[in-house]
């Protein structure tokens, strides 16, 4: 144990009061911690699981302030927190992941920067800002294409695919930014992730890579582990390594990648949080993805990531989620809900996690 680490009783701040939060929070209660949740919303998915909830905007610095003298430690369950919130609480108690890493996942530019930085290949890409750059980029980069807006992108929102030129016009109109990256569409063979843990101590723990499949841009399905070429995987687990160092990561990463037909990895986005794509950790590693956020950001070192069982973790979207009676009854399924209690379609809701015993 390090000498900085937190004891149990320490309070964790998360911010933000999503599932991602409510998760965190459960597996800090079991390691004997206690969770202070920080959201603009009431009646929040982590905010349900804590007895600590502060309820505010992200901008309110009364509030930032007050949250920082109720903490110990600092951590985030989603990247759209306004840097000068963070960096105003960084100035009081630690904050893990820093916003440096927080500054490089906000913005698709310096995610890409970020990567070639450290040789990590990715889909060849232009910054847009407007008509005129578009279509130098257009140029450059040909078709098909991705156009995405360089913030707050998440499931699809806020980019499309151009097919020609006559698609550029309406896709930038319909964007409204002038912040944008255009991006070589990527024929993939698969998408996988990684998540990597780091402490203080600083030795990084990857998970297994895992295939994620999509519906309609939000992860439907995770299969742990991936069934890919083993110098694939080990490429994959390199890049997640790589990029926690270069990052000083402490608390966990999650790297989404495009697998090529011929092996070859292109880093998509990175994650500084608990991803969708390791919730199958909960049921199928030695240690979740969560109780490694929660022991890294307490200063003890990751526990052990090898896959205990081969898992598919299913995400239970909108409407899917009135199915959890079955999945209650159905053997070797564990159901994990979230407590929202508007179902909205796109909307995940929760989601169901089915352990093997052989792949
Ligand atoms: P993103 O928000 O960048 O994670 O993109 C969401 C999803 O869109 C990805 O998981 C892919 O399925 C797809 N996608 C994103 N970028 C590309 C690309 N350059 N080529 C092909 N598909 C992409």
């Amino acid at each position: 144990m390090l000498t900085a680490a937190l004891g149990p009783g320490s309070v964790i701040g998360i911010l933000g009061g999503g599932q991602l939060g409510r998760m965190t929070a459960l597996a800090a209660a079991r390691l004997g911690y206690r969770c202070h949740v920080y959201t603009p919303e009431a009646d929040s998915p982590a905010s349900q699981v804590t007895d600590r909830v502060t309820v505010a905007e992200f901008g309110d610095s009364d509030a930032l302030d007050a949250f920082a003298g109720a903490v110990d430690v600092v951590t985030y369950e989603f990247e759209n927190i306004p840097l000068a919130s963070v960096r105003l609480l960084e100035a009081r108690v630690p904050v893990r992941p820093g916003s440096a890493l927080l500054a490089v996942s906000q913005h698709r530019v310096r995610e890409k920067e970020f990567a070639a930085a450290n040789r990590v290949p990715v889909a060849r890409w232009r910054h847009v800002t407007d008509r005129s750059t578009l279509a130098d980029a257009a140029d450059a980069i040909g078709f098909p294409a991705v156009l995405k807006t360089s913030r707050f992108g998440y499931d699809g929102k806020g980019q499309a695919v151009l097919r020609a030129p006559q698609d550029l016009e309406p896709a930038w109109t319909a964007l409204g930014t002038g912040d944008a990256i255009l991006e070589g569409f990527v024929g993939f063979e698969r998408e996988v992730s990684v998540i990597v843990a780091r402490g203080l101590d600083g030795r990084p723990v990857p998970y297994c890579v895992v295939e994620n499949r999509h519906e309609n841009h939000i992860l439907d399905t995770t299969i742990a582990p991936a069934d890919v070429p083993a110098d694939a995987a080990a490429a994959a687990r390199g890049i997640a390594v790589t990029l926690a160092e270069a990052a000083g990561l402490v608390g966990v990463l999650a790297v989404e990648m495009f697998l090529l037909a011929d092996g070859s990895l292109l880093m998509n986005e990175l994650a500084p949080r608990p991803h969708n794509s390791g919730h199958w950790t909960i049921d199928g590693a030695a240690t979740s993805q969560f109780e490694q956020l929660v022991r890294t950001v307490t200063g003890h070192a990751p526990g052990p990531a090898e896959l205990l069982h081969p898992t598919v973790m299913k995400n239970l979207i909108g409407e899917a989620a009135d199915t959890w009676a079955d999945v209650l009854d159905e053997p070797g399924a564990r159901l994990h809900l979230y407590g929202k209690s508007e179902t909205r379609p796109g909307r995940k809701m929760g989601h169901v996690n089915r352990v093997a015993r052989t792949a």
